[in-house]
């Protein structure tokens, strides 16, 4: 019998396996959660493993997951999930903003002879966004640390649509906002000049929650080992490409409002 190209696991129960000769494909299959802690398992045919923790899934109440799993035709693999508390109609329940979605960070076989992507790329060169098409808020991201290969999970927002730029802390995995409007500001989509962004960050805060320093280019950092997981500085270009923002699923996004200036004549 053909070995499988990709095996999924729950711990060590085998949910599905997928054969060369059987790519591109889609599956659907639907994973009860019972305990806190259980991981889902993406084995490859040389026996390495995507695996993303559905810890936070588990702690927030939701205990059905509805894969679908695709394995394209290049055998990247995207897996993304609707979840339900109760195991029952899952598109119904998002629609009615009851459910949520997750979505996996895709990866690649070894199958596709695509050497792996450098560590550190943005969320849409990792197939965690699409360019041209909005992400529901309703979604969020289930990320796997370059580094310590931990998971850890990110609310986006459309920074473009808010009127909003964002900036990463120096230390950890905090956010701030603040309106694009503001003088000195940096633009999406286009180069910021490093000169009105210097001015723009001399006037922000420390961060409220470690004391950090929020820089245009900072990385946004893994939570768990605090290396870089979207790291600008070593992928030049990426900064003003990426105009979802992001921050820690259940976490609270800093805002800056600069003081008011005194009244003239006051
Ligand atoms: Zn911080
Ligand atoms: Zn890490």
């Amino acid at each position: 019998v053909e070995p499988p190209i990709l095996t999924l696991r729950l711990d060590d129960e085998e949910i599905l396996a997928v054969r060369a000769g059987e790519a591109p494909v889609a599956l659907n299959p639907d994973i009860q959660l019972t305990r806190p802690g259980e991981v889902l398992h993406f084995v490859d045919s040389r026996g390495d493993s995507h695996s993303y923790d559905l810890s936070s899934l588990y702690d927030e109440g939701w205990r059905f997951v509805h894969l679908s799993v695709r394995v394209g035709p290049t055998f990247a693999v995207q897996p993304d999930a609707l979840l339900t508390r109760d195991g029952g109609d899952p598109d119904g329940a998002f629609a009615r903003h009851e459910g949520r979605g997750v979505r996996l960070q895709p990866f690649t076989l070894p199958e596709s002879g695509v050497p792996a992507e450098p560590p550190g790329g943005g969320l849409f060169r990792r197939g965690l966004h699409y360019p041209g098409l909005i992400t529901n808020g309703g979604v969020s991201l289930l990320c796997i640390c370059d580094h310590c290969r931990k998971t850890f999970r990110l609310q986006s927002f459309h920074a473009g649509f808010s009127d909003l730029v964002y900036l990463y802390c120096s230390r950890g995995l905090h956010t701030l906002v603040a309106s694009s409007y503001l003088p000195d500001a940096p633009t999406l989509l286009r180069p910021a000049d490093p000169e009105s962004v210097a001015r723009f960050e001399g006037r922000l805060p420390p961060c409220g929650e470690c004391g950090g320093e929020f820089r245009y280019l900072n990385p946004l950092r893994c939570p768990h080992c605090k290396e870089p997981y979207i790291d600008f500085a070593n992928h030049p270009g990426v900064r003003e490409q990426e105009y979802y923002g992001n921050y820690l699923y259940g976490g609270t996004l800093q805002r800056w409002e600069p003081p008011q200036e005194p009244h003239p004549g006051a």
